[in-house]
């Protein structure tokens, strides 16, 4: 009997060495499925609605769920995972982005590795239905990253060591909840405030998290300032009180004012709602500092990594945000982060119903793993 144990001990053994040497096995431990599949893309997609922990109210809404569509591109036996975020200002619904994705045919691609042609298509089949286009993108991205075996951001050659904080949106409410938000997101280095109100009202968002915290604020008026003298009072209120960055003041179609603004303001200006894609960021030169890049604006990482390129050579300052989204999207746009000053991806801490895990907060840092793609799981 006990030859017998040996022997199958040692088999075991065997078996075990022979699983680690085998090439389906190491794939599996990248978080790729065994090869064997059709080597053929195909597109899958399905609505989700993400619950928010918070009813979620900036100067123009207020909101408890956000609309998403998740997607899948699966090639060669391997899953690529990506998702459309749609909050309602972006004039995209789960119904358009189904109707979008219905008419995308990968099927006259020969390789998911043709990124360029493949989303140069995706773009030219309708003008806008940013989201949609960025929930193609994603999972391209996701699947080629894990065809290769590595993470984008190592792809692309950043220094995941470098990456910013993200901050922690605190929206508009009583004094009240305005104080437990706050305390909520003491785990968090940088607090994001959205102003753009009436100056009392502002005035009391600021005074109140500072009543609790003197954690940096950023602050977000999504074109709420009408008036750039009263626009920049206000910035240098909001300086005296460690508030570092101003997103968006005034309107969009308020350049020349803005860039007045900007040259007068003690605070980088950035643009959010002017800067939808990389054709944008030229004409933003002297009037912002910087520019918010976010996948669902930007049809994706492609068009993010050349925006990248773009700000750089302009000598604009980055900042990346995201919409509220799951960990899928929120993971992809992280991969961008170690190029950013400034990071906003806070998109799934504030839903209750987050359908993968992937970029993780580390003592409030933005912190990339090693997995391949985008680097999420199922959950
Ligand atoms: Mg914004």
């Amino acid at each position: 009997m006990t030859t017998r144990r040996n022997f199958l001990k040692s088999a075991g053994m065997l078996t075990a060495a022979a699983a680690l040497f085998n090439p389906a096995t190491i794939f599996a431990q990248k978080g790729v499925k065994k090869s064997g599949g059709s080597k053929k893309m195909e597109l899958s997609f399905v609505p989700f609605d993400a619950q928010m922990r918070h009813a979620f109210a900036i100067a123009t809404s207020v909101r408890t769920t956000t609309p998403i569509v998740l997607t899948q591109i699966t090639y060669d036996g391997v899953t690529g995972y990506g998702e459309a975020a749609m909050p309602p200002y972006l004039g995209e619904t789960q119904a358009s982005v189904i109707e979008f994705l219905k008419k995308v045919d990968l099927s006259k691609f020969s390789s998911p590795f043709l990124i360029d042609d493949i989303m140069k298509y995706v773009d030219s089949i309708a003008i806008n239905n940013t989201a949609a286009k960025a929930a193609v993108d994603i999972a391209l991205h996701d699947l080629v990253g894990k065809l290769m075996g590595q993470p984008w951001w190592k792809i692309w050659g950043f220094d995941p060591t470098v990456c910013p904080n993200t901050s922690f949106t605190v929206g508009f409410d009583t004094e009240e909840v305005v104080k437990e938000k706050t305390k909520e997101a003491s785990p968090y280095k940088v607090i994001k405030v959205k102003l753009g109100r009436d100056e009392a009202t502002d005035k009391m968002m600021i005074n109140t998290i500072r009543s609790v915290t003197d954690t940096v604020i950023c602050v977000d008026a999504n074109q709420g300032w009408k008036d750039k003298h009263y626009a920049l009072d206000m910035i240098h209120w909001l300086n005296e009180r460690n508030v570092k960055m101003i997103e968006q003041p005034m309107s969009k179609y308020l350049l020349d004012e803005t860039a007045w603004l900007t040259e007068n303001s003690p605070l980088p200006i950035y643009a959010d709602e002017a800067c939808q894609r990389l054709v944008d960021i030229q004409k933003l030169k002297g009037a912002y500092t910087g520019i918010n890049i976010k996948l669902m604006k930007c049809t994706g990482m492609r068009e993010a990594r050349e925006m990248v390129s773009l700000a750089e050579a302009l000598n604009m300052k980055l900042m990346i945000g995201c919409m509220t989204e799951t960990s899928c999207a929120i993971s992809a746009a992280a991969q961008l982060a170690p190029k950013m000053e400034w990071a906003d991806l806070d998109g799934n801490l504030l839903i209750k119903n987050d359908c993968y895990s992937g970029m993780t907060i580390v003592d409030g840092k933005i912190t990339l793993n090693d997995k391949p793609g985008i680097g999420i799981e199922k959950l």
